[in-house]
């Protein structure tokens, strides 16, 4: 127990830096992974006392989706973001949130710059995604650009501020880039599924960020063995669907690998075969890929 406390007391308002000047950092924190336990073993009874020990109960909690427990744990936090990043944030709804007012005080001076080698190119494939980076002479004039802008919105802000106009009604031309800062309570369930979701390579780079530190410097720390089940069960773990389970079994039946595309695509699902593109078969196709079932060409 005291370890727990210790921990608590190093990381409590530890800012975590994040992009250029956004942080991450504790306030306050209800439960540990005994705590999950204790909850669980509620509606088992003692008897899994003596059949499962603390770990092997939270691992059997994350591997069969028995979440309640995980929602005896809370977690207040505080962060800084920029507003973009934030809008994508908020939208985890089972959080309770309160967030500095532009309306009540001057708007945080701050905003979220790009280095010159930071600006990324559109995804060809994903319509939401972006890859790779823009050349080197590109990216240092996107960066002045956007300096440039980033300033001029705050000097007409400030201008109107000074003009006596209500801070409600200056702030509408902030750039979106704009820190904010905003406690946010979440229990551990939900704190999972956030980072489960914006810690995975499809979310933005930059709530990524957010994510990853949240998760690495302040999950795995407090609840050791409820973030390796996590890591276990949900991020290193794979879902295969009914399709693409029965790809797996064509192969299996096949009693080969196939070496190439046109193994996959004869293992492929039938409803599959008339298609010119087919995300979901990109998808199984990347799965296999990773189970070491398909060699990348
Ligand atoms: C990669 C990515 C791309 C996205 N793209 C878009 C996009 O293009 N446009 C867009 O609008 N959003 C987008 N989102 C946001 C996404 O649709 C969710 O709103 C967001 O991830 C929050 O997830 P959530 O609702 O599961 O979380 P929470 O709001 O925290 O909810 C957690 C769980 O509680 C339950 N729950 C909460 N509220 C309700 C409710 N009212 N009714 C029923 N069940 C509820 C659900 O089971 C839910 O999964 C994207 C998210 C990601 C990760």
């Amino acid at each position: 127990m005291a370890r727990v406390d210790e921990t608590v007391e190093t990381l409590r308002w530890k800012k975590f830096p994040v992009l250029d000047d956004g942080f991450v950092c504790l306030v306050d924190v209800m439960g540990d992974d005994p705590a999950v336990v204790q909850a669980a073993r509620v509606s088992y009874g003692e008897g899994t006392r003596h059949t499962s020990d603390d770990r092997t109960l939270l691992r059997y909690l994350m591997r069969h989706w028995h979440t309640t427990p995980m929602e005896m744990v809370e977690l207040k936090m505080l962060v800084r973001v920029p507003m973009d990043c934030w809008r994508q944030w908020i939208r985890h709804r089972t959080a309770s949130v309160n967030e500095y007012s532009t309306r009540y005080s001057v708007a945080i001076d701050a905003t979220q710059a790009t280095p010159p080698d930071g600006w990324r190119c559109q995804a060809a494939s994903n319509r939401q995604g972006s890859e790779g980076a823009v050349e080197e002479a590109t990216g240092a004039e996107l960066t002045a650009e956007e300096e440039a802008l980033q300033r001029h919105a705050r000097d007409v802000y400030q201008r109107r501020l000074a003009l006596g106009i209500a801070r409600e009604q200056a702030r509408k031309d902030l750039p979106l880039s704009t820190y904010t800062e905003a406690y946010w309570k979440v229990d551990l369930h939900n704190l999972l599924h956030f980072l489960h979701l914006r810690m995975d390579e499809h979310a933005q780079w930059e709530i990524r960020q957010y994510a990853q530190t949240i998760g690495h410097e302040i999950v795995r720390p407090l609840f050791p063995l409820s973030w390796e089940a996590f890591l276990d069960y949900r991020v290193e773990g794979m879902q295969l669907s009914r399709l693409e389970r029965e790809v797996v079994a064509r192969l299996a039946q096949s009693g080969k690998l196939p070496t190439d595309e046109t193994g996959f695509l004869a293992a492929q699902d039938p409803a599959w075969v008339d298609l010119k593109r087919c995300r979901e078969r990109d998808e199984c196709r990347a799965k296999l890929v990773r189970l070491g079932l398909l060699r990348v060409e």
